[in-house]
């Protein structure tokens, strides 16, 4: 220390441009306290790296050794110290980087930000500054790498106003000292302060001790190259980053540095259902520094859903987040790893198909939700997104189409996609497909009506159907259907006869139809347009209206079928008489009977009875009801007990 400086007090007042930011940054910042620490190690590795590079230069000849970063605490008297060996400060340079630069440009953000403050996250660096949030009073004892300039202490409590004198201090570096307020004394126990090493320190590039034990890892596994990597360097990394997490599916190291710098490993984690969404996240990291691990409006949407690292310094975080959406760096780091993630999945597609195919079931959620969220990435994945059959087979879009062409398409000319959600509940449909040679997809995700109803408006002429949504010559109507053999009269009747006997809760509009004798006599089917929608609205999709319509179905009647004709019989037997005194009755009132669309009701009263006195009326309508979940309860329990007088 030279003499001349010795003893040399100033006073001074911190340029501001608010008089009382002290306890604006307190109030508003209350959330993310935290941060202080962050912000003091990160300007300690900074001086560190600083004079690594003088080093390096050739400007600084001395031997630096190994230059690490301390933190030490004393919680009973409420200190925390972070302490490198960097460049250090002289007194000019504390004069013009803390007490006009450091102090100004965090007194201008505030200023700026003032009414919409509270929508700011809170990483937005304020740096040395924020000591203040949680310290009354903070000291910084430093001293400059170069040789002639003396240390300097600072020291300043909560108010625009510091002192600054030529202090003791043989070593080069610096020294921030904060005694922590009332309220802020806990950031000083150990436990915390490993807690929030752990978390923003755990990648920094020099070595930080706490405690003399090193927090974190200098070479932080995102930074190497590739090529020095293992597989098996990445799952250790990616068990370090989640520990007691499911393996991932696939990784993508990320590596630009033009147009903007972006490093980091993303990882597809397994994701079958919608519990397993966004439990772990994405971090982003600045030059190793943790900043947060909410990234929405940093990438798509979607692409929250994989985990790992990205690390960047190109991305502004002193701005509001809607802010950051326009951010033309933030657009291009986006679509670079957009683009990325399709690379690498198409990749697997072409080179390792198998692996694709094994892993689909716990990716395709993901790709799904991709391309109904991004255009571009709808665009990349029609080359490898994978449909499967219900055999288990995969194939590509294009091979798909091949495949059913010549048998799927109908008589307008479109081409019918079967598919199934469920292979147990739509069983029967499944087999009755596919007994008439025709394929069945298995499309079982949450996502699926969203999903084929974005398919069928961009690919021309391409029709979705659940295997359940109609009869299966309905579904791929190959020609003009016949006319149901029983007359309009007959119709009529049994129709009412039915729908006595039907459930009351749900819609069920009756067809009649000539299939095959050995069909099914009773068909229950549900339009494919209103089951869809109602599952969009299920999952969110502004398609309320149809979300709270009640359930309808379809139910065809297979007039070919001998337990159909035998009821057709029965009904002539037992209704003729009554039906004809019926109409005689009606003869001799004035007015003739209009012709309507509404059924008689003395004929209606007439067919319920004998659909009460006739159980295989109830009995067929009752299998179809089973066959489609659609029996219980009292009507399951009633059901027993006629089939087994029936036997
Ligand atoms: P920022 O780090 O964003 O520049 P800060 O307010 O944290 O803002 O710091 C202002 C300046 O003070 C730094 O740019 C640096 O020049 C100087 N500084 C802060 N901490 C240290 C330190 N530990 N060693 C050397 N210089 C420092």
């Amino acid at each position: 220390m030279s003499e001349q400086h010795n003893q040399q007090k100033t006073k001074g007042n911190i340029g501001v441009t608010t008089n009382n930011i002290f306890p604006i940054i307190k109030k508003f910042l209350y959330s993310d306290h935290e941060i202080f620490l962050r912000e003091l190690v990160a300007n300690a590795v900074d001086a560190t790296q600083k004079l690594r590079a003088l080093a390096a230069s050739g400007e600084l000849t001395e031997e630096i050794g190994n230059p690490v970063v301390r933190i030490t605490a004393d919680s009973q008297a409420g200190t925390i110290t972070v302490s490198d060996n960097g460049i250090g400060m002289t007194q000019e340079e504390v004069e013009k980087y803390i007490n006009q630069i450091a102090f100004s440009s965090a007194g201008e953000f505030l200023e700026k930000y003032k009414d919409q403050i509270n929508h700011i996250i809170g990483h937005f660096g304020l740096g040395f500054y924020s000591s203040f949030m949680v310290a009354s009073k903070v000291e910084i004892l430093t001293k400059s790498y170069q040789p002639e300039a003396p240390a300097v202490k600072w020291s300043c409590e909560g108010d625009p106003e510091y002192t600054m004198e030529t202090a003791d201090k043989a070593e080069r570096g610096t020294q921030v000292i904060l005694y922590l307020d009332e309220e802020s004394k806990s950031f000083a126990e150990p436990a915390k302060i490993r807690e929030l090493l752990l978390k923003y320190c755990r990648f920094l590039p020099v070595e930080i001790l706490f405690e003399d034990k090193a927090v974190n890892e200098t070479q932080p596994l995102w930074i190497r190259k590739p090529a020095e990597l293992k597989e098996e360097d990445y799952l250790n990394f990616y068990r370090q980053l989640y520990p007691m997490q499911e393996e991932p599916l696939f990784y993508i190291h990320l590596n630009v540095d033009y147009p903007f710098n972006l490093t980091g490993i993303l990882y597809f984690p397994k994701i079958k259902n919608r519990l397993d969404i966004s439990r772990n996240k994405i971090q982003l990291y600045c030059n190793q520094v943790f900043v947060t691990d909410s990234v929405e409006n940093i990438v798509p949407d979607f692409l929250t859903l994989l985990h790992g690292v990205i690390d960047s310094p190109d991305i502004p975080l002193n701005v509001s987040r809607s802010y950051l959406q326009s951010d033309a760096n933030v657009k291009k780091i986006s679509t670079y790893i957009t683009k990325k993630v399709a690379d690498r999945l198409e990749e697997l597609f072409k080179n390792e198909r198998n692996n694709l195919e094994e892993k689909w079931d716990n990716l395709k959620l993901f790709i799904e939700y991709g391309m109904l969220s991004d255009e571009k990435f709808f665009e990349r994945a029609e080359k490898f997104y994978l449909f499967k059959n219900t055999d288990q087979s995969c194939f590509s879009f294009e091979e798909y189409k091949k495949a059913i062409e010549s048998n799927q398409t109908d008589k307008d000319k479109h081409l019918i996609y079967l598919y199934a959600s469920h292979l147990q509940e739509q069983y029967a449909a499944i087999e009755t497909a596919k007994n008439m040679g025709y394929d069945v997809l298995l499309l079982d995700s949450p996502l699926t009506a969203h999903f084929v109803n974005l398919l069928e408006t961009k690919w021309k002429d391409v029709r979705f159907s659940r295997v359940d949504a109609d009869i299966i010559s309905k579904l791929i109507a190959k020609e003009e259907p016949e006319k149901p053999s029983i007359s309009e009269e007959e119709q009529q009747d049994l129709r009412m006869a039915f729908e006595a006997v039907l459930p009351k809760d749900g819609h069920y509009y009756l067809h009649f139809e000539n299939l095959r004798p050995q069909d099914q006599p009773v068909l229950i089917t549900r339009s494919e347009f209103m089951r869809r929608y109602r599952e969009m609205s299920a999952v969110g999709g502004g398609m309320n209206f149809y979300g709270s319509m009640p359930e309808s179905f379809s139910l065809t009647i297979n007039c070919n079928h001998p337990l159909i004709q035998q009821i057709i019989e029965q009904k002539q037997e037992r209704t003729q008489e009554r039906l004809q005194a019926v109409a005689e009755e009606q003869k001799n009132e004035q007015a003739p009977p209009e012709e309507t669309s509404e059924p008689d009701p003395q004929r209606r009263k007439v067919m319920e009875e004998f659909a009460e006195s006739c159980p295989l009326v109830s009995q067929v309508t009752d299998l179809a009801l089973l066959a489609n979940n659609l029996l219980q309860g009292e009507a399951l329990t009633a059901f027993i007990k006629r089939s087994l007088s029936l036997l």
